[in-house]
This record gives C-alpha cells, structure tokens and sequence, in this order.
C-alpha cells in the first residue's frame, strides 16, 4: 500500500498508477489531512482490502501529481555520516557510537517533483537518503521493534548548502540543509509489507543523467531499526514524523573536484521498491 497526498489530501494507491481519495472514497471514515493516515496504518490497510476487494473503481493518478506525502512533520530528525565510505568521503572518522543527528526543519518539505531554487554561496549539494515514517509514538523502542512502529519508507533528499553548513564558528548544519524545497520526499510512503527486506534498499541519484550516487541501506552503520532505537532513548517520535537515515557516499562535495547543483540541472532520485523523483534547480 502507498500513501499519498493529491492536492494536499489523503490518496491511498493500491499500485504505482491508481488509488482513492481515502475521505471521500471512506465515506468520511478517515480525514481528508494526509497527516492523519500515518498513525492509522493498520486500520486504512483493512479497510483497503474491503473496499478494492468490492471492486470500487479506482481513479488513475500520476506521481507528478502527487504533493508531498507527509507535508507536516512535527519532527524531522536527520542522521549524518551513517555509511562508512560516506563519513571518509567527508573526511571524519566513521562513529561507533551513534552518528550525529541534526534537525531539518519542516518548512524545507516539498514533493518528488517540481523545481528547487538554489540559494546563495553556489555549493548547493545532493544527498539520497531513505526516510523512515513514523506510525506509532517512539520512545525508549528496542531495536526488534523499530520496524513495527514505522508507517512506512519514503524517498528523500537531505539537499545541503555547504558553505553555510561548514562555515562559522561550528557547523550550522540545521539551517544549511532547511532552505525551501532542500527536504524533497515522495512520490509516497510504501508500507513495510511491501518490501522483501526493509533493511536492504537500494537507492542512488543523478545529476542531468549521469549517476553519483549508488548505494544500499545495507551498508548503514546504524540500521533503520539500531539507529532509530538510539534515538529513542532521548527523544519522542510521533506519527508523521520523519526520520533521514543518512547518505551513502557520492555527494557532490566529496569529489575531486567539488561539483555542486547549477541552475538548470536535474537532480533524479530512486530507491528501488519506492520510485523515483526529479527535480530541477533553479
Ligand atoms: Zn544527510
């Protein structure tokens, strides 16, 4: 099951290409806030069954016109140098302990597709991570049962402006990385039954065509589930709440030389099992 947001209401997609307005098509069971859905997983997924099992007509729906799935967080929580080849790339040690954790603040949110303005200082970076949703209040949760408190997994990009983020007395990496349009998610949130092994995705992006990053979430140092449990011993994670779980390596500010997003390029981002999105910068 995929949830979604089609003119910032609740759209419930059986497969890549249909679903329903989930207010309408309930009767008013469930709100029309997308926001809503990621507390209620289990009982929207019964009541899918029900209703495509009656052979309710299903509207057609494009990705690109999908918003963004979860377009209120309370929280996003983001986690830096969580892959080893990523942490050297950006020159510091890999953590044995639990990586670093920042903030991206929710007004950064935007959808799989669209353009993104690129701000000053022109090192404007690309970062695919895996985006876990939050299903259940979060708090002091064991590992084994991480995954049973998820709605779900997303695409996401944790876009970073270097020069503010690494400038400065100490790094500002909440402000650098919260510019709007710098937390693009989507197309939608992909249920965890869908997937053979929620722990080994694959994910990757380009720069106008060409391939820079090409990972999978097996190599995290810290799992979905490890990384979510450490946070979970300090903080509370609410339904809809969003957790970035880090990049693999590729980023533009790792190579030699640095590249950075320039006017015009496309940035697309995939992670198999979920799906695609495309962005231009501006
Ligand atoms: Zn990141």
């Amino acid at each position: 099951m995929r949830l979604a947001s089609r003119n910032g209401r609740a759209f419930v997609l059986r497969d890549e290409s249909s679903g329903w307005d989930l207010e309408s098509a309930s009767g008013g069971r469930f709100p029309a806030d997308p926001m809503a859905m990621y507390g209620r997983v289990a009982e929207i997924r019964q009541w899918l069954a029900a209703h495509a099992g009656a052979g309710a007509a299903a509207e057609t729906v494009r990705p690109q016109e999908l918003d963004a799935p979860v377009p209120k967080p309370g929280t996003i929580v983001a986690i830096g140098l969580n892959y080893a080849e990523h942490a050297a790339e950006a020159g510091f040690e890999a953590p044995t302990e639990l990586p670093p954790v920042f903030a991206k603040f929710p007004s950064s949110i935007t959808g799989a597709y669209g353009e993104i303005a690129l701000p000053p200082g022109g090192t404007t970076d690309w970062e695919v991570e895996a985006v876990a949703v939050v299903g259940a209040p979060l708090h002091d949760v064991a590992p084994e049962d991480v995954f049973d408190h998820l709605a779900g997994l997303t695409i996401g990009q944790d876009i970073s402006e270097r020069t503010r983020q690494l400038s400065g007395p100490a790094p500002q990496f909440g402000l650098a990385k919260s510019y709007p349009g710098f937390s693009p998610i989507g197309p939608w949130v992909v249920t965890l039954d869908e997937f053979d092994d929620p722990d080994d995705l694959r994910l990757g992006c380009s720069v106008d065509g060409e391939t820079v990053q090409d990972g999978t979430t097996a190599k995290l140092l810290f799992s979905i589930p490890r990384s979510l449990s450490e946070l979970s011993k300090v903080i509370t994670l609410q339904p809809g709440d969003l957790v970035f779980t880090g990049t693999p390596d590729g980023v533009g500010m790792g190579l030699n030389p640095p590249r950075y997003l320039a006017s015009g390029q496309v940035l697309e981002t995939w992670i198999d099992g979920i799906g695609r999105m495309r962005h231009v910068f501006r």
